[in-house]
């Protein structure tokens, strides 16, 4: 999983909302679901930055396009994008990101900068599997694993 995209800080992030949408509308046809308006612009505003964002913001820009939106959209539609593989839920600060890399199954661990917010995300397949090793080794039975590192991404290091 590239992180290239978050260690250029001016790179054209258009790119990458294009890019997203792209994989997001081939991904919908492949599982025949359907992207509907809705689903598609909270996608996009999602992806608006590289930082995690909560659902009262998410609620709070749509209300500027329709003052009428209501927060059982929002969090239909985050249901629906979490359920498609689009988006990931970040636990620790109850807020979303756009996946990186949607089309591909993945356990990955999100890396989040205390400093500029910015979260990355990379792929750990071993690290879950030594963690399901260890609850099976104690008779344990898990349901769900998140992983979310804080501290301190690349560029911010740099500064
Ligand atoms: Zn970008
Ligand atoms: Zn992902
Ligand atoms: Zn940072």
């Amino acid at each position: 999983m590239s992180n290239t995209l978050l260690t250029d800080s001016s790179h054209n992030h258009q790119h990458c909302i294009n890019d997203a949408l792209k994989s997001a509308e081939k991904i919908c046809q492949q599982k025949n679901i359907r992207l509907t308006p809705i689903r598609r612009r909270i996608f996009e505003l999602v992806w608006s930055n590289h930082k995690a964002v909560g659902a009262y913001e998410l609620l709070e820009t749509l209300h500027l396009e329709d003052p009428k939106a209501k927060p059982v959209t929002i969090y239909r539609a985050l249901d629906f994008l979490l359920k498609a593989g689009l988006v990931h839920k970040i636990q620790s600060l109850n807020a979303f990101i756009g996946c990186l890399k949607p089309e591909i199954a993945h356990h990955s661990v999100l890396l989040i900068c205390n400093q500029c917010q910015k979260t990355d995300e990379i792929e750990a397949q071993q690290a879950y599997d030594n963690i399901y090793q260890l609850a099976e080794k104690n008779s344990f039975m898990p349901q769900h694993i998140s992983l979310e590192l804080h501290g301190c991404c690349k560029n911010c290091q740099l500064t």
